[in-house]
């Protein structure tokens, strides 16, 4: 197997040097309930930057079952393997991998990828799903703001906030995804490299922010707590204008929490792996209807994973990040 592995903790932002590429044997032979797999697409996603696992660099993959000991992982099938940033492993399909992953199945449903499974119907979209509709409460007409909103979580939860009849403020890094972002029915959108986000919030949001789903902190989320309205939710899902800096820099935000009487809460996926079968079915819903639609930004090859990754901080990826093998 090719390994891709973390040479030294990350400092600032990574850097190609930060990773290494390595050669490992697998057993020749597999045990009862093990499969050999081969990847086939990768994600990369923000939190590698700040979890801090011993096996070095976390990732999922969707890969081909090239052998297989197990009941109901038959050879040639497509699963999900939470195994790090490797191009072949032997997994115990009844044990758990990375962050509590279990192996899954990824079943063929003509029309759609099977790299969506790391995306809009996999982590990030339960992520934006959960968070979203079943913490945040949104009901029509209120006023939604989301910061990465063109990225894998931000877009799910924007279109999912535009089908409630919120309205919806979207910000994200270049044109083209602002563009993208109306073109989903985002109702106003702005670049934040051109527009500070208080400025943006005085001409779209004139009378406040009713949910703030939060996926990058700073000035973001300065700007928004500086308009909330009574009895407004903040969804902490990420912050990652910080992860590259040694401290986040926000402000004490919690006076104008009080004052607005408003609802802050943090969420974490990981705590909630036991409701990705019930979410990934009705997402699949959603995107055979075309009520939410996926967008991928996929690199070729195993040898660009870290470069996928470093692409994550500076916005380069447009929708989710896959790497394909
Ligand atoms: P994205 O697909 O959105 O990729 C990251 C994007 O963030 C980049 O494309 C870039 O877009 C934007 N970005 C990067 N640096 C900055 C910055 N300094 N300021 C503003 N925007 C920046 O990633 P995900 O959708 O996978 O993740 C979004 C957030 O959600 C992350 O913070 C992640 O950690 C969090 N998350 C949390 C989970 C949880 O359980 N709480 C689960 C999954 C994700 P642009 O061009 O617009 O700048």
């Amino acid at each position: 197997a090719k390994v891709w592995q973390r040479v030294k903790a990350f400092e600032g932002n990574p850097k190609q040097s930060d990773f290494k590429l390595v050669d490992e044997k697998l057993a020749d032979t597999l045990k009862e309930n093990e499969i050999l797999i081969e990847a086939v697409y990768f994600t990369v996603d923000p939190y590698i930057r700040v979890l801090d696992l011993p096996t070095g660099l976390p990732a999922e993959q969707v890969a081909r079952i090239l052998d297989s000991k197990a009941k109901d992982f038959p050879k040639g099938s497509l699963v999900l393997a939470h195994v790090g940033w490797r191009s072949h492993a032997i997994i115990n399909v009844t044990e758990p991998m990375n962050l509590g992953f279990k192996a899954t199945i990824v079943p063929e449903i003509a029309g759609l990828s099977p790299s969506l499974w790391l995306g809009i119907i996999g982590m990030p979209g339960v992520t934006a799903y959960m968070a979203f509709l079943e913490r945040c409460d949104p009901k029509p007409g209120e006023v939604v703001v989301v910061s990465a909103a063109s990225g894998a979580v931000g877009s799910v939860v924007g279109q999912l906030a535009r089908d409630k009849g919120c309205t919806v403020i979207g910000s994200a890094g270049s044109k083209d995804k602002c563009d993208w972002l109306k073109s989903l029915g985002f109702q106003h959108v702005f670049n934040y490299k051109e527009t500070a986000p208080e400025e943006a919030l005085k001409q779209y949001a004139p009378d406040g922010v009713d949910i703030y789903y939060d996926n990058v902190g700073g000035d973001h989320t300065e700007a928004v707590l500086n308009n909330l309205r009574v009895k407004a939710r903040v969804l902490i899902c990420g912050q990652i204008s910080a992860y590259n800096q040694a401290r986040d820099m926000v402000p004490n935000p919690y006076r104008k929490i009080l004052r607005a009487e408003a609802k802050v809460q943090g969420f974490l996926i990981f705590k909630h792996l036991a409701d990705f079968p019930r979410v990934r079915k009705e997402i699949i819903s959603l995107v055979q209807q075309k009520k939410l639609q996926p967008r991928e930004t996929i690199t070729q090859g195993f040898k660009n994973m870290p470069q996928a990754f470093m692409d994550l901080f500076t916005g380069a990826n447009f929708g989710k990040a896959i790497i394909k093998v």
